[in-house]
């Protein structure tokens, strides 16, 4: 079966020819001031509290380390995987292999669009670094008494992992809002890309789809920073509304660790209703259990591997294909090692 980009395995050995480059691309990174660590658990990377050790892992916290870092491993062919807030993945017991950068590129700014990218003619816009929180971006933008945000109050990660995978909520997405988004292909330069281009639709985008194209059709897309178009408004109406998001959320969803929807809506219903009537609502498989309070989420009780959460995917899709004939389709992501394959990587995008 053909390896992807979501699993930088194959070509790429732990010793060898890979492990020298890696410790190559160790060297020079250290060089620039990043503090590589071998063997670092993504566990403690992931909201899931899941994953095995990434070969070596690099937090960036500048958007010019985080340039020179894929300058670097694009340079010695490491493969690399850009990890934001690890808020929907489901990284693998056996980890990722390469180099997985941590973005910690967080600088966030209202004003003129930068030379060459998209804008209104006359309109600030607001402009945040990919690793950037997304909800901190959003109370920020309310602060300023801007209006378009306020739906991801309450959504985990960074503005990266939701340019890449078009995350929305009551009603919105991040489609709605987005001037432009400047994204590197490491080796290959960067471009300007608007939201338009970036071909948005449900919980997917051109950048998700070539991320989990084939290995060896080019440099992945990584994003590097995006620029918002907002609105001026009411700023005491604009939190208002946020707050009432805020409440509907610690309403009906789990509190323990997760990676928010483990599958997309299909057409008309809800995934979450479909479990529920196929009867797994509380369900567990070793550490990993679908919510008592949710049932599109599946939860971390203390002790879960990343098995164990694939396990009950897979009896949750079968059971409720079984019942009601519809195919659920993940919206989580799967990376690193798995045994033969990512599973599902060639559903999601
Ligand atoms: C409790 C909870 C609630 C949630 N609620 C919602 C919700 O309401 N709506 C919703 O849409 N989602 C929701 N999610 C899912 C998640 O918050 C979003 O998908 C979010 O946008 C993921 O961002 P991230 O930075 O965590 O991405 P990650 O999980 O870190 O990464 C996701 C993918 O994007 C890639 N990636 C990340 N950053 C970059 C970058 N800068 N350049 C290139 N590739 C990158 C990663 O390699 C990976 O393939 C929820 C998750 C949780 C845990």
């Amino acid at each position: 079966m053909s390896a992807d980009r979501l699993a930088p395995t194959p070509g790429f050995e732990r010793s060898g020819a890979g492990r020298a480059a890696l410790e190559d691309f160790a060297v020079a990174a250290t060089s620039l001031g990043a503090k590589p660590l071998p063997d670092e658990p993504l566990a403690r990377h992931t909201t899931f509290r899941i994953g095995g050790p990434a070969d070596l892992y690099a937090a960036a916290d500048s958007t010019a380390l985080l340039e020179a870092l894929l300058e670097l491993a694009a340079g010695r062919s490491v493969p690399f995987t850009v990890l934001g807030g690890g808020s929907n993945v489901l990284i693998a017991d056996a980890g990722v292999r390469g180099l997985v950068i941590g973005n910690g590129c967080r600088e966030m700014r209202l004003g003129e669009p930068p030379a060459g990218a998209p804008g209104r003619a006359q309109a600030p816009q607001v402009i945040a670094d990919s690793g950037a929180a997304l909800a901190g971006l959003a109370r920020w933008t309310i602060r300023q008494g801007l209006t378009g945000l306020e739906w991801a109050v309450s959504v985990p990660g960074t503005v990266g992992g939701t340019v890449i995978g078009n995350a929305g909520a009551h009603g919105c997405d991040i489609a709605a809002n987005l001037a432009w988004a400047l994204v590197a292909y490491p080796g290959q330069g960067q471009h300007y890309r608007t939201a338009a281009e970036l071909q948005y639709a449900y919980r997917t985008s051109l950048l998700k789809r070539e991320l989990a194209a084939p290995a060896g059709s080019g440099p992945a897309p990584v994003v590097l920073r995006a620029g918002f178009d907002l609105e001026a408004g009411d700023a005491s109406a604009i939190a208002a509304r946020a707050e009432t998001y805020l409440a509907r959320r610690r309403a009906t969803q789990p509190v323990e660790p997760s990676a928010g929807s483990v599958f997309r809506n299909p057409p008309g219903d809800h995934a979450g209703r479909l479990v529920e009537a196929a009867g797994l609502k509380g369900h567990q498989i070793g550490g990993a259990q679908i919510s008592p309070r949710h049932a599109n989420f599946i939860v971390n009780t203390g002790t879960a591997c990343a098995a164990d959460v694939l396990a009950l995917i897979n009896l949750m899709r079968e059971r409720v294909y079984q019942q009601f004939g519809v195919e659920l389709i993940p919206e989580i992501l799967f990376l690193g090692d798995w045994p033969d394959h990512p599973p599902y990587s060639r559903l999601n995008p």
